[in-house]
Order: structure tokens, then sequence, then C-alpha cells
């Protein structure tokens, strides 16, 4: 029965759409269950999508391949509130899908929303928010709804149904002229440029072209949202305000150098407390490890953010290869706009050359899937990094930060903030791993710092 319950999901291809063919595939991201300003969002630029992944989101997907096929990939910067281009645009869009008889259709549930949302506009005395989010409705069947609901507000309904018949009757006077299926986008910038003077005229704005209505952004189409440039988008942060983190790809260095930095793993034989073949009789007195076996396969795994705000080098990097053990698992990682790369730089016995250290960019963006790529691989598991962590476009958040806290804790995973910190903590994971009795630990341990701190010497000076 389970199974019923379970949403399809339907992934829409915006490729498509397209009217020329892009140089990679859309990135498709599932809207549902996130506080996003609205339930499709999509950027041409990064080539990015969210849309509702289920059989109703059809719709919305429907409207946002529209902007991949028509909408220019940034909208220019205004001098009135750019909600108002966005409903414009939207309705241009609209427009263009039902000419070609694939027309956006709200589901019932939608489409009740669509209503109450407007009353609720209404209710709250908006006006700004009742024009815009009937002007967006243009070319869907939510237009219809509106319109009826608008005849209950008299004066101020006429007023409403007078903008929104201007702006479709300057869209469908502009295709025509065009002869193409959908208006110029030149048509859109006019229309909403005179709409703006309209509300202006009629006191929703303010003097610099600006309105108060907390109503989120009127349409989708997520320009600037990576980009803070670009007038009225803090987009970027909005989405890693959602917990939205960058893509992960997950390489793999050529491991062409061997590590010499001793042994971690011990997966060769050695001196044991049990077995059956005695062949270090002469340790009997010292630890009675006087066995030969196998020993335990033990391992460790460094994960290191090579973001710039760690300013880590090629070369500290080098030097924390040279002080790696083998058997230890070490990745780098960072990011930038929307997606990172997690590079493996060392497995088993062999780790990468100097020249394949060098980070792929700047940022971080990518540090939640990068840790949870962590909390799967063998313990002692070693974050290096500064603690601080962000999603798309680089942008911290509050919940970017709750889920990396999250996964740390659950995955066991242990913060170092240096290199320094992380070749000693190596050493002693090492040091806790040789089956030997607790002196010669010790004695063993303190050989290992000693060595550690030769390294360390070492580094410093190749720096000065
Ligand atoms: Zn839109």
């Amino acid at each position: 029965m389970k199974r019923i319950l379970r949403p399809r999901t339907c992934r829409p291809y915006p490729e498509l759409f397209e009217p020329e063919r892009g140089e990679a595939p859309y990135r498709i991201e599932d809207s549902n269950g996130r506080p996003l300003p609205s339930r499709g969002l999509v950027n041409k630029v990064e080539r990015w999508m969210f849309v509702p992944l289920d059989p109703w989101g059809r719709p919305v997907a429907r409207h946002e391949g529209g902007h991949v096929r028509d909408s220019p990939p940034n909208l220019p910067r205004v001098r009135y509130d750019l909600r108002i281009l966005h409903a414009v645009e939207d309705a241009r869009i609209n427009l263009g899908l039902d000419w070609r008889e694939i027309p956006v259709e709200l589901d019932p549930v939608a489409l009740a929303n669509v209503r109450k949302l407007a009353a609720e506009d209404e209710q709250r005395g908006d006006l700004f928010a009742l024009v815009i989010r009937s002007v967006a409705s243009i070319g869907t069947n939510a237009e219809a709804d509106l319109a009826d609901l608008l005849t209950l507000y008299e004066s101020q309904g006429t007023f409403v149904q007078g903008q929104v018949d201007r702006v479709r009757k300057g869209l469908e006077r502009s295709r025509a002229r065009a002869r193409k299926p959908v208006a110029p986008f030149g048509a859109a910038l006019r229309l909403a440029r005179k709409l703006a003077r309209e509300l202006r005229r009629a006191g929703l704005l303010e003097a610099d072209g600006s309105s108060s209505s907390p109503m989120g952004t009127g349409c989708c189409i997520g320009h600037g949202l990576i980009d803070d440039d670009e007038e009225g988008g803090d987009g970027g942060g909005q989405l890693a305000e959602a917990g939205v983190a960058g893509e992960l790809h997950v390489t793999r260095a050529p491991l062409t150098v061997s590590l010499r930095g001793g042994r971690l793993a011990g997966r060769g034989l050695g001196a044991r407390r049990e077995g059956s073949i005695i062949r270090y009789a002469h340790r009997w007195p010292s630890d009675r490890a006087i066995f030969r076996g196998r020993r335990r396969r033990s391992s460790a795994t460094v994960l290191v953010d090579v973001s710039g705000s760690m300013s880590l080098s090629a070369d500290s990097l080098d030097r924390l290869l040279l002080a790696t053990p083998a058997g230890a698992l070490v990745a780098i990682y960072s990011g930038r706009g929307t997606e990172g790369e997690l590079r493996i730089v060392a497995s088993g016995t062999r780790r990468a050359g100097p020249k394949h250290l060098k980070p792929f960019a700047r940022g971080n963006i990518v540090d939640v899937p990068a840790l949870e790529w962590l909390a799967r691989q063998p313990e002692p598991r070693l974050w290096v990094s500064d603690g601080a962590v962000t999603g798309v476009g680089d942008h911290a958040s509050d919940a970017i930060e709750e889920r990396c806290t999250a996964i740390v804790k659950k995955g066991r995973i242990e913060r170092i903030g240096n290199l320094e910190g992380t070749v000693r903590r190596l050493v002693d994971a090492r040091a806790r791993r040789t089956d030997v009795p607790a002196v010669t630990r010790q004695h063993h341990r303190a050989a290992l710092r000693a060595r550690a701190a030769r390294l360390a010497r070492k580094a410093a000076d190749a720096d000065s």
C-alpha cells in the first residue's frame, strides 16, 4: 500500500525548449517543502530550475519552460518595483504558451490557492499585490477566476481589471504585429513601464518607484538570484536560506606518487598478542606480542576545505600528504556559483602529485554534500576547516549551518582548524591503532610526535 502513497517524480527537460542548444544540462531541483519565494524558479545563466517534482507541478514546469524558451537571460534594471516587470513578463510567457496550445492550467488546489491569496490581498488593503497577482495570471486558467473575484470589489476591482485588460491587449497586439507565437520582450518592458506609471498615479508606489507590499516576488524567473550585484535580488541568499547547497562532483586525481608518511593501515603482518605462529619470542618479557599475524585493518579519512578563507596553498597540502600515513583517504573540496568539486588526492598507499592539489575554486558552496560524503567514509573522520560553511552563491545561512552541524554530529566528524593539528591527529590515530601495550604505545607516540614536529619545522623553514 505504501507504494501508492509515494509521490511520482516528474522531471522536466528544459533543454528541449531551448532555441539553441546550451552547453550543459539544467540542474533540476524539487521546490516542494522548500521556503522559496515561488513554486517555480529558473535561472538561465546558471542553468538551474526549481519546480515541484510531482504530477501537480506540471503547469509550473511548463511555465518555467516558457521562460527558458522566450525570456532573456537577464532582466534589465528598472526604475520601478521589479515585481511589476516580473508579472508582465509572466503574462507574456503564459500567453505565448497558450498560443502554442500548451496552456498553463493550474490544478483545482492551486487554482483555489491563487483565489484565496488574491482575496487576502484585498482584505489587507494591498492593492499592489492584487494587481501583480492578476497580471501574472494572464494567459492561465486562473485569469478568469480572478476576474470573477474582482467583480466583488467595486471600484478597486474595476481599477485592477482595467490594468489587466490593458496589459493583455498590449501583449496580444504586439504578438500579432510580430507574427510570432509570443510577443517580443520589448513589449513587456514597455507595458511594465506604463503599468508602473499607472500604479504611481494611483498612489500605490513610493516616490522612488518601490512598493512596500510584502508580497513575494511576482514571478519566478530567478534573474540575479545568484548575482547579488543585480538590483532587487539577494536570491542566492534566499536559496541558501532555504538550505540549498551546491551540486557536488566527486573526482579522483591521478594517484601517481606513493605515500611515504609511514603506515596507518597496518594491514601487513606484525607482532600480535594472540595467534598460532610464534615468531617474536624475544618480545615476551616486554609486551608478550610474540605471535605473527595480520594486523587489524584501520584507516582514517581527511576532508580538507581548500576555499579562499582557509588560504591553504598547494605547498601546505603537499606537506600534509607527506605526513599522511598509508591507508588514509584524503580529499580536498571547494566550489563556485552553484557547484563544487570534491577531489580525492590520496588513497591506500598512493597520493596525487603536487600539480593536482590546486583548488577547483575559491568558494565553499558544497560543504553540505562534502560532509555527507565524509560521513560515509572510514573513521576517524577529520574535517579540516575554519567551520565557515555556505550554500549556493557562497552564501552563509542558518539553514546551511544547521545542516552541517547535524551531519558532523551524526557522522562523528572531528573538525580541526588547521593542517598542523591534522598531522598531529593522524599521528595519534596511528599510535592508537597499533597493537602494542600502553607503555610502548606512549613511546611510539612520542617518536611520531617528534617526527611530526620535525616535519612542521621543515615546513616553516620552507615557508620563510
Ligand atoms: Zn514566471
